[in-house]
């Protein structure tokens, strides 16, 4: 079947979550772990993670239903050393965190390189990271996230996600992120029926779809190729419905988070129910 959600609010606490995204009927979702415009946070409780559990069992989601999302601030490419090391120590605390909830899988943005080096070197610094962090830690799988590839952002080619998981030792705690924004304004035509099949075919060669563990259903502001990040309603975009139907309908995107990062939060009880509307033969 297919899991989607939307990324929803933490306010109160991380064990509100789950009880945010059965408000909506989400089947599955996303969330931050601690506020992402900070560095630190205060660990989490027994008790907060005792009730996260049980608003998890309430709303029927398994662990795998969840996509936490990492800072914004951390940066795993970054050129500078001691800039290079805070950001490792904080993705290590998040992926700690979601241990701690009993979450399998940790979102990120790979990395920006800020003009100062080349895009090989900024992968290498990021698998680097990853090594590290992976071997800091358990039981946790690093989800790579595609980008648009605005500024000095990295992963907005398929060939540098893959040349991420290259870079990772342990090819079992490495995944995919795609979000559709990202993909169509970094410049993969996913609005006709070639063009989709041909973005996943390319995502089987160069990726592998077994790297897939999650996706962001985001409609764009922006056009084709533009680089720009920002993401629209479902349908109100530049992407069009077209390829959201084809999404809810592709098999090979069964059981896996599906979560809007849409602009207007009011609108996602009827995204959701408007997507689960459109799989055919129900
Ligand atoms: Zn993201
Ligand atoms: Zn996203």
């Amino acid at each position: 079947m297919k899991r989607i959600g939307a990324h929803v609010s933490i306010a109160g606490g991380v064990e509100n979550a789950p009880l945010n995204a059965t408000a909506i009927g989400a089947k599955a979702f996303a969330l931050f772990t601690k506020n992402q415009r900070q560095w630190q946070a205060p660990p989490l409780t027994t008790r907060q993670v005792d009730r996260f559990q049980q608003h998890m069992a309430a709303g029927g989601y398994r662990p795998q239903d969840v996509l936490p999302h990492d800072s914004y601030l951390i940066n795993l490419g970054n050129p500078e050393a001691g800039a290079w090391e805070k950001s490792l120590l904080a993705f290590i605390d998040e992926l700690q965190r979601c241990a701690v909830l009993g979450l399998p899988l940790l979102n990120f943005h790979p990395g920006s390189h800020l003009r100062q080096i080349s895009e090989e070197a900024c992968l290498d610094r990021i698998g680097e990271a990853l090594n590290r962090a992976l071997a800091a830690t358990q039981g946790v799988t690093v989800v790579i996230e595609n980008t648009a590839g605005q500024g000095s952002n990295l992963g907005y080619r398929l060939e540098q996600l893959a040349g991420l998981i290259r870079r990772v030792e342990d090819k079992s705690r490495v995944g995919v992120c795609l979000d559709t924004c990202h993909a169509f304004t970094s410049g993969y035509e996913l609005r006709t029926a070639e063009g989709y099949d041909q973005f996943f075919a390319d995502f089987e060669r160069i990726v592998g779809l077994r790297y897939l563990r999650g996706m962001h259903l985001n409609d764009s502001k922006p056009d084709l190729g533009s680089r720009v990040d920002r993401h629209e309603s479902i349908g109100k975009g530049k992407l069009g419905l077209e390829l959201f139907r084809r999404i809810v309908n592709d098999a090979r995107l069964d059981e896996i988070p599906l979560i809007l990062e849409t602009i207007d939060e009011t609108l996602w009880p009827e995204e959701i129910r408007c997507l689960y509307g459109m799989i055919e033969g129900q």
